[in-house]
This record gives structure tokens, sequence and C-alpha cells, in this order.
């Protein structure tokens, strides 16, 4: 009987999860094609920890959904994925994106723009070549942009991501390893990896200030990217304390809320022009 309960239970919370990833599958497609007012992007700085000031932006999607309100990217990026949308997904986020950037030129700032991409897109050498193409036409150059890609997705097929990294690299593109720290990737591996950065992640980052094994794991992963000479991005600082860690222990470059929050192009333009950073 107990064991009945838990099966019924168990069922309805997968028909439960079913029935999200399709509605969410359903409506992107909808939105994709036709109502692509419900995406947008916001910006968050990252600081240059020598100077202050704001060496890259990172652009962050947002889907406000008129069916389902807020989805976090977190949950729809990996669907659309698996589903076969996020080609046009990440078409989407790049024309945003570079429009946005050259924007910004234009009102004389001169920050790099990061963009997430998932394996799939770098996968795909055509659309790197759009990429090339779309960054030309905006007047731009593949080094005002720089491509984040996760640490679990590298992993992955190494063989591979390597020879794309390469070919792209070639191309003028700069990578940052995201995620660092939670994937499982070894020395050897990084050493063969055509990265300039790596972005340690959030989760070590958030409770610097009290966690001393986290202080250690970030001791650690500056040591070794000093050997690799590859700069370090620590995401999720949101206290001075943290910060002030990050800057002695020679952190390059910082990001979080304690610096701000992803912003809107607009409200972005207005913190810029207002920041003591
Ligand atoms: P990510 O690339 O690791 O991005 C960092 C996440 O940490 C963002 O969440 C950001 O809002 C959040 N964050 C930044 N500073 C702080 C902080 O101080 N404290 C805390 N608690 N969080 C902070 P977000 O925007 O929800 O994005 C989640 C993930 O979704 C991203 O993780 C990335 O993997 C994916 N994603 C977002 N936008 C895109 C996109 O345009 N394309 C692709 N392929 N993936 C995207
Ligand atoms: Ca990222
Ligand atoms: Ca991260
Ligand atoms: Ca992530």
């Amino acid at each position: 009987k107990q064991h009945d309960h838990w099966l019924i239970a168990f069922r309805e919370e997968m028909e439960t999860k079913y029935l999200r990833r399709l509605t969410i599958i359903t409506e992107l497609k909808k939105v994709l094609t036709d109502n692509q007012s419900e995406l947008s992007m916001v910006y968050q700085p990252k600081i240059n920890l020598q100077t202050n000031n704001v060496c890259s932006v990172e652009a962050l999607i947002r889907w406000n959904s008129a069916n389902l309100g807020f989805v976090p990217p977190d949950e729809f990026i990996g669907i659309a994925e698996q589903a076969g949308l996020i080609e046009r997904v990440t078409a989407w986020v790049l024309d945003r994106t570079l429009d946005d950037l050259a924007d910004f030129r234009n009102q004389g700032y001169v920050f790099s723009m990061a963009i997430n991409l998932s394996t799939r897109d770098i996968q795909r050498p055509e659309m790197m070549q759009s990429l090339a193409e779309k960054i030309t036409r905006k007047g731009l150059t593949p080094a005002d942009v720089e491509l984040e890609i996760t640490e679990s997705d590298l992993v992955e097929d190494t063989a591979v991501a390597i020879s794309n990294l390469n070919q792209y690299q070639a191309m003028g593109f700069h990578f940052a390893i995201d995620d660092f720290g939670t994937g499982y990737s070894s020395l050897a591996y990084l050493k063969m990896l055509p990265v300039q950065t790596i972005k340690i992640d959030k989760s070590f980052v958030l409770k610097l200030a009290s966690d001393e094994s986290d202080q250690q794991i970030v001791r650690t992963v500056l040591n070794l990217a000093s050997v690799f000479k590859l700069s370090v991005v620590a995401e999720g600082v949101e206290d001075e304390l943290s910060l002030n860690i990050l800057k002695e222990g020679g952190c390059d470059i910082a990001q979080g809320y304690f610096i701000s929050r992803p912003l809107s192009a607009q409200a972005l333009s207005e913190w810029l022009a207002s920041t003591a950073f």
C-alpha cells in the first residue's frame, strides 16, 4: 500500500516535469517564430581588479513568457539544446548583443562583450563563420567578444573541442572556461586548450569571506592559472570582503552582485555614467 502511494507520487512528479518540458518547448518555438519581444538581454559588468575599470560585460538572456512567467535560463537553455532550438536562440542572442555592443562603442565605451555559447554552438563551424561575418558587419572585430563555454561541455568531447577552439582562435576569437572547478578537467587538458581565461564558478566565491575551504580552492585556482598564464575571473562576488580577498590573492577580474546585478542596456548606460568603478 505504502509502495503504491510512492509510485503514484513518483508518476505524478514525472508527468509534471514532462509536461513542463513540453510546454517550454512549445512556447519557445512560438517565441522564436513570432514573438521575440518576450526575449531580452541583460548585461553584467566585470571589473579589472588592478584598475577598477569595467573591462567586459557578460550577456545573459531573459525570457518573460506571457504564459509561463519568468523562465530562468538555467532551465530553458538545456531544454533548447535537447530540442534542437539552441541554434535559433544563439542566433537571436548574437544579433542583439552585437547591436548593443556597437551602441556602447558609439557611446565611447571600450569594454568587450562576453557571450555564453553551448557545446552545440561550437560544434558548428558555420555558426562561427556567421558570427565572424556579423561582427565585421557591425564594424567590430572578433577580439571585441569573448566566448564563454562551460567546463563540463568541454570535458565531454575533448579532442573535438580542442580542434574546434584552435580553429576559432585562428579567426581571432577569445575563449573563457565557464564554471571552472565543477567539471573535473585535468591539468593535461587545461594545458592543451586554447583558452585565455578561466571563470571560477560562483559556488566557490559566494561564501568566500567566511569559508576557509573556499579560500583554499580559490588560492589553488589562482596558482594554477598563473602557471598556465591564464587570466582569472571570479563570478558571484556578493560582498566587499570577498572582493578584497580576491584582489589580494591576485585575481584579475571580478563579477557579481556587489559590483552590479545584470542590467538592461539602458540601465547599464546609466550605471556606467554614475558608477565609481
Ligand atoms: P553562467 O554563465 O555561469 O552565468 C552566471 C550566473 O550567475 C547568471 O545567472 C548571473 O545572473 C548569476 N550571478 C551573477 N552574479 C551573481 C552573484 O553575485 N550572486 C549570485 N547568486 N548569482 C550571480 P543567470 O543569468 O540566471 O544565468 C544562468 C545560466 O544560464 C548561465 O550561467 C549560463 O550558463 C546560462 N545562460 C544565460 N544566458 C545565456 C545565453 O545567452 N546563452 C547560453 N547558451 N546560456 C546562457
Ligand atoms: Ca557565463
Ligand atoms: Ca558559472
Ligand atoms: Ca552555468
